[in-house]
């Protein structure tokens, strides 16, 4: 019984343990199975990242070495591989800083170019991605990817082959979509539909104005005035973008040929004004030798009488026959006669030339005199385009700023206080919405009469830019031109300002400050400008002191 217990304890023994046997050469096989599979995989992964570097190359090929069934050297291949990986991501990360740089660089080129807004977008959004996607390979693809789709479209741009040749404004205001345009009116927006495109209407109206504030600053010769004419009516009656490039262009050949012409008329001007000269010069030679050969014949003339008076003195003396003595005299007398009346006679032309020479002296004078107050008044007319506003014709900017440099000078010698007023018609583009540019330009002159008539004379004021008006009240503070101000905008309120018989209600806003000793007078119109916005925020047709 015992001798059975113990042989059956036994055998459970040696089979559990034969058990444990089996199951460890099971769990060999399986590891060892996973070891081969992990050094293939691991082969293979190794010949996949082959290709980024000849350093990451050569420790791969060492790893795979290393791999092979009963090699060694594992560790020293696993340290140089990532020694060689770390190496290569430093590189790579330094690459992909100067490619960003480059990147930066192209995209900011582009974005001066006139390309169309929505490529420019999306040139600028490629750029601020660009930064994110360098750092993963993916990422790199897609902005290779990004990059050639615009290079694609640029070189596909609508028009791009002839663009080239043409001028940069036919680049410019090509529309978005050619055959769209052609269907519109003239004057509507061929950008209309692509909300990014500007619409060619929207700047068409500040074009036709630049050009018509720049034409209406030239002083133009007659000869040329049927050109800017011409011109001017062009541009009021609107533009359309077909019209536009031709414009641009006849008015450029007109500028040029105004400033060479006005270049030409001035010489020719100074020309003639040197051949006056010398020809005056001659006249006056002329005359002054006149004046000599009066003095010689008059000279002769004496010396002649006085030799025929001694003469007939001696044969008066010297002769004691009275017969003799009456002929030589006779003689002698009709040579004094004769003498005077050649003397006289000549004396009479010589008069007559000198005459002739004078009244040409005196034509070619008033001539002159003629000519320099013309052109007297062309520089004075010139002066004043250079200075004042031709819509409204009071002071432009130019003109504000010598007279502020004046009026502080006197301040500070003299002392007293200045003070600064800026008025802004309120929603005046509503007025030109409503009721057209031209009517806009009426109220802006309106306007200008009304303030200009409502202040002292000593007051400047001037246009200082679109509907917007600067005032310099010297002797002013600031509290007293706040009621100044406040005058203004009473009676600009209480204006009539009709369109079509029906009233047109006009308003301003009025920002007020005051020049302070050690002030620049930047900051001075900066508060006074702040103040006016605070006008403008609190409602308008006030007046707030900065
Ligand atoms: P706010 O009350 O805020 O000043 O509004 P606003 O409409 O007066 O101001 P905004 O600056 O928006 O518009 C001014 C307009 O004045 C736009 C411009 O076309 C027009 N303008 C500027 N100069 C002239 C001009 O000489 N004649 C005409 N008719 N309009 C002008
Ligand atoms: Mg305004
Ligand atoms: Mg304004």
């Amino acid at each position: 019984m015992a001798e059975g217990a113990g042989s059956d304890s036994a055998r459970r023994w040696r089979d559990k343990y034969l058990d444990l046997l089996d199951s460890h050469e099971k769990l060999k096989n399986t590891s060892e199975q996973q070891h081969d599979q992990m050094r293939r995989g691991l082969v293979m992964v190794s010949l996949l990242a082959e290709g980024q570097a000849a350093g990451v190359d050569k420790s791969l090929n060492d790893l795979r070495d290393a791999l092979k069934p009963g090699a060694s050297g594992m560790n020293r291949a696993m340290d140089e591989l990532e020694r060689a990986v770390k190496r290569f991501e430093e590189q790579n990360t330094a690459q992909a800083e100067v490619l960003l740089g480059q990147l930066a660089d192209t995209a900011e080129k582009l974005s001066h170019c006139p390309l169309p807004r929505p490529l420019l977008k999306r040139i600028k959004e490629i750029r601020k991605n660009a930064s994110n996607e360098l750092l993963s390979w993916s990422g790199y693809i897609n902005q290779l990817q990004s990059w050639i789709q615009i290079l694609g479209e640029i070189a596909t741009l609508e028009g791009f082959e002839e663009q080239r040749s043409s001028k940069w404004w036919q680049r410019w205001f090509k529309p978005n979509d050619q055959e769209a345009a052609e269907d519109l009116p003239p004057d509507s927006d061929a950008g209309e539909g692509h909300d990014t495109e500007p619409g060619f209407s929207h700047i068409a109206q500040e074009v036709s104005e630049t050009l018509l504030n720049l034409l209406s600053q030239l002083v133009i010769p007659e000869r040329l005035s049927h050109t800017v004419l011409n011109l001017q009516n062009r541009l009021q009656e609107g533009l359309n973008w077909y019209e536009l490039v031709p414009l641009l262009e006849d008015t450029t050949d007109f500028l040029l040929e105004c400033l060479g012409n006005s270049q030409t008329e001035l010489e020719q001007f100074l020309q003639s004004l040197d051949q006056r000269l010398q020809a005056i010069q001659i006249l006056v030679s002329e005359a002054s030798q006149g004046q000599m050969e009066r003095k010689r014949a008059r000279l002769d003339l004496d010396g002649m009488v006085r030799d025929q008076i001694a003469d007939i003195r001696s044969v008066v003396t010297g002769s004691g026959d009275l017969g003799e003595l009456g002929v030589s005299v006779r003689d002698h007398l009709t040579m004094i006669v004769q003498a005077m009346e050649k003397y006289q006679k000549e004396e009479e032309e010589r008069e007559e030339r000198l005459a002739a020479k004078l009244e040409m002296l005196q034509a070619r004078l008033s001539e002159m005199e003629q000519e320099v107050s013309e052109s007297r008044v062309a520089i004075e007319e010139q002066r004043r385009r250079a200075t004042h506003d031709n819509l409204t014709g009071l002071p432009n900017r130019d003109a504000y700023q010598a007279r502020l440099a004046e009026e502080l000078l006197r301040r500070n010698r003299y002392g007293g206080s200045l003070a600064l007023v800026i008025g802004d018609v309120d929603h005046f583009k509503r007025i030109n919405d409503n009721y057209g540019h031209l009517a806009g330009d009426k109220v802006l002159q309106l306007i200008a009469r009304s303030l200009r008539k409502n202040l002292r004379d000593v007051d400047f004021i001037a246009r200082y830019g679109g509907e917007e008006f600067v005032i310099l009240m010297p002797e002013t503070s600031s509290a007293d031109a706040m009621v100044v101000a406040e005058k203004l905008r009473a009676k600009i309120e209480g204006s009539p300002f009709n369109f079509k018989k029906e009233r047109v209600p006009i308003t301003m806003s009025f920002g007020v400050s005051e020049f302070h000793a050690l002030e620049s007078p930047d900051a001075v119109f900066d508060r006074a400008d702040k103040a006016l916005y605070q006008a403008k925020n609190e409602g308008r047709n006030r007046i707030c002191q900065g």
